[in-house]
Order: C-alpha cells, then sequence, then structure tokens
C-alpha cells in the first residue's frame, strides 16, 4: 500500500527512496531494514550534541509526567520562566525579552510582527524590511517573502511583499553591500533582517565578520532595526553560542530555533531589546503584541530546552565544536585538492564547496546524483544544488567523518566526465 504522507520538499512523482528511522543514537540513524546511516547533515541542521542525547531525553520524560501543555496567554510555568532567564542570561545584555513559538519560519514572523509594532506603536509606522541575496529565513508567506525568490516559491509570489534586497557580498563586493544597505537605510525601513556570516539554505555562503559589523554601525546611525536570524547559525555551529558573537554584534531582535533544543523537540524564540518591548507596554489593549500559536512554550519542549542549556554550561561544548572544526578542516584540506572541488571553505563546524563550477543543466543534477550515491554508502547527504556541505552532529567520531568524505570523494572519481568539462 503506498503511504499517505505528503513528505516536505519531495517530488513524490519520482519514486525515490523514502527510508523509514527506527531509532536514532549521536550521529547515526538506524532504518527499519537494518540500516545504519550517519547524518552529515544534523538532520537539516538541528541536531547539535547528537541523536537522543541522554539528558535531554530523561528531562523530557520528566516533565512530560507532570505536565503537559497550558494555555501561555495569562499563564506561566516554571520551565519557560527558567527557560527565559537563563536565556537572557547567556546572550548580550540588551536582549531582555523573551517570546516563545515553535518554528523557524515562525520566530521570524514574530520578529517582523515586533519590528512593525516597534514603529507603529511609536507613531511613525515604517513597513518596508531589508534583506540580503540569497536570504533564506522559512517557508510560511512571510518567510518566503523575507527571502530569495526561485523556483521554490515561485507559484506563490504574487502573494509575497515587496522588500528591499541588498546584494550578497561576493569578494571584493563589500563596499558595495554596504553602499547599498546605506542607501537602502535612508529611505527609512522599519528594519534589516539578515542570516549572520552563513547564509544556508541560499548556499552556504559565507561573508566576513567585519562586514556583519560594519551593517550593525549602518543600521544603527540610521535608527533601523537589526533583526539576526540566527535560526541555522546559533547553538555553536560557527564556533561559537552566537555567529553574531564573530562580530561582536548585538542584534535588536534575535531569531532561534533547530539547535535551542538540542534538535529534540520544536520550539523557537524570538528575543528583544528593552525598547522594542517597551514599545509594546501601555494601558491600551489595542497596543498588546497580538501574536500566539497554540503551543507557545510548551513545557516539554522548554524541559528539553533547559536541559540543553544545562549541557551548555556543565560540558565542554565549544572544546567539541573546536575539537570537530580542526577534524573537519583535515579532511577538507585533502577533499580541497581534487580538481572537481571549488571554493572549499569552512566556519566552525560547517564545512562546504562547489563541485565542478557552473550552472549548467547537468551540473544541477549534480547534488540530486551525490545524494543517492551516499544513501546507498550508509550517508545523509542533501547537497544545495552543486554545494555538497558536511554538517555533522558534535558528537560524530572520526570513523565516521572519514566516511562521509570517503564518500564525497568516492563520488567525485566516479564522475569522470565531470573532469572533461571542467577541465
Ligand atoms: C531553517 C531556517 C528557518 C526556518 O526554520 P523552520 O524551523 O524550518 O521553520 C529560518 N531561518 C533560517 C536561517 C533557517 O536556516
Amino acid at each position: 500500500m503506498t503511504s499517505p504522507v505528503w513528505h516536505p520538499f519531495t517530488q513524490h512523482g519520482l519514486g525515490e527512496p523514502i527510508p523509514e528511522v527506527v531509532r536514532t543514537e549521536g550521529a547515526a540513524l538506524h532504518t527499519k531494514d537494518g540500516g545504519r546511516f550517519i547524518d552529515a547533515i544534523s538532520s537539516w541542521w538541528v541536531t547539535t550534541h547528537g541523536h537522543c542525547h541522554p539528558r535531554i531525553m530523561a528531562a523530557i520524560a520528566d516533565q512530560a509526567g507532570r505536565m503537559d501543555q497550558i494555555i501561555f496567554a495569562g499563564w506561566t510555568h516554571e520551565p519557560a520562566e527558567t527557560l527565559a532567564r537563563e536565556l537572557v542570561r547567556i546572550t548580550p545584555d540588551p536582549l531582555q525579552h523573551v517570546f516563545f513559538s515553535d518554528s523557524g519560519s515562525t520566530s521570524v514572523e514574530v520578529a517582523l510582527k515586533m519590528a512593525l509594532g516597534f514603529w507603529d506603536n511609536r507613531g511613525e509606522p515604517r513597513h518596508r524590511i531589508v534583506v540580503m541575496e540569497h536570504g533564506y529565513h522559512g517557508d510560511t508567506i512571510g518567510g518566503m517573502s523575507v527571502g530569495a525568490r526561485g523556483v521554490f516559491n515561485r507559484p506563490y509570489q504574487p502573494l509575497l511583499f515587496d522588500v528591499a534586497t541588498i546584494p550578497f557580498p561576493e569578494p571584493g563586493q563589500s563596499q558595495a553591500v554596504l553602499d547599498a544597505l546605506e542607501a537602502q537605510c535612508r529611505e527609512k525601513p522599519a528594519a534589516l533582517l539578515i542570516e549572520p556570516l552563513v547564509l544556508g539554505a541560499g548556499g552556504m555562503k559565507f561573508y566576513s565578520a567585519s562586514l556583519l559589523a560594519e551593517m550593525r554601525k549602518i543600521c544603527t546611525a540610521h535608527n533601523v532595526l537589526f533583526i539576526a536570524d540566527e535560526v541555522m547559525t546559533g547553538w555553536g555551529r560557527t564556533g561559537t553560542l552566537l555567529a553574531c558573537e564573530r562580530a561582536g554584534v548585538v542584534p535588536d531582535i534575535l531569531c532561534l530555533s533547530k539547535g535551542l533544543t538540542g534538535g529534540a523537540i520544536p520550539l523557537a524564540v524570538t528575543m528583544a531589546t528593552a525598547p522594542i518591548f517597551d514599545a509594546h507596554v501601555s494601558d491600551d489593549r489595542a497596543r498588546m503584541f497580538f501574536h500566539s500559536s497554540s503551543y507557545t512554550a510548551n513545557p516539554i519542549a522548554c524541559a528539553a530546552a533547559n536541559a540543553n542549556l544545562a549541557i551548555w554550561r556543565e560540558e565542554p561544548v565549544l572544546d567539541r565544536i573546536a575539537d570537530l572544526g580542526d577534524r573537519q578542516q583535515d579532511r577538507l584540506d585533502r577533499l580541497a585538492t581534487h580538481a572537481l572541488i571549488r571554493n572549499p571553505r569552512r566556519l566552525g563546524t560547517i564545512v562546504a564547496a562547489e563541485i565542478g563550477g557552473s550552472e549548467s543543466a547537468y551540473l544541477n543534477s549534480v547534488g540530486t546524483r551525490l545524494k543517492a550515491f551516499a544513501l546507498e554508502r550508509g550517508v545523509l547527504l542533501r547537497p544545495l544544488g552543486n554545494t555538497v556541505y558536511v554538517m555533522p552532529p558534535y558528537c560524530i567520531d572520526d570513523t565516521d567523518l572519514d566516511t562521509v568524505y570517503a564518500t564525497i570523494t568516492g563520488f567525485l572519481e566516479r564522475e569522470p566526465r565531470m573532469g572533461d568539462l571542467f577541465a
């Protein structure tokens, strides 16, 4: 019988295999038919410490035995209070308020509504959002509106709202990007929304911390809110807890999700500075922040996040991340010697490179073929077009890491025709 399940980002018409996972542990997924797969992409960037981390699993079980779900409008509970206090403690001082939701997309929607609410409540309504080319902020209508336009959102484009876009800083283009931002800021937009240092879904594109710091300065000078979408870059991915740290940048609004619970259960937060919160505070009900989702601050999800934060407090997580970075670098250095590898790069635990170099139709299928090749060899990879990346859980061991890189090399060596094409 065919399954009634409609999978995300899946073309069911191609009949590609859909493995059934029955158990996860560390960096591995175990399937129903006894297969073991190395999760080289942290199950789409969520799993940080490793799958089924004992401390997080225990916190979920413990919380589930006491309180499941409560209304969060006008009510509160200890797991959310603890989590909010702890998030305020570990993030830069100006971020004083924590709004809960349940996915990266909703954390971005909340950030946009906070920014517009801020300006509206101050009596200077502003509605324009500035974003960066190739950005990704989720698949809701708002998330798509502030993200790159392409084949993945073409049918919906008439519904997406207009944004101002600054170019992605290709090498040597930093000044042009800053000039474009400066010009946009003169038009009094509500906010700049940006993925700090790494544009994830847009192709694991990196830009420098100094540029991020310059962009922040321009926003401050023009009184434009700075929203950092750290849904992917947060929780150590780039080598520090937050990518903004590397640039000494403090956003006005910060979006976190994915690794917030160590990747175990859905939860997101949008953190804001006092001025953003205060702009919504008055004795007028019409000025409250009109947003909620049913499962806002679910206690079980908050307990998982609290366990994640305890791991960060009590275990040498940053050392593990640095070590994984070094181990990735060794393997990347070897991979980079292959003739088909272009633009090899690493930031923290994230490694990426292009295969080949042009955008030909032939190459566009490289990612799909590599994904299938890896699947047959027990490795979960999901290249972005011809960009291959490795972003494993922090617990991955050398043997598994070797297998991941050997799989990529093995694929390249099977591609003699590509060698001819790009010789
Ligand atoms: C994944 C991602 C999102 C969307 O998060 P979901 O939980 O999938 O809704 C938003 N922004 C960035 C930068 C992301 O990587």
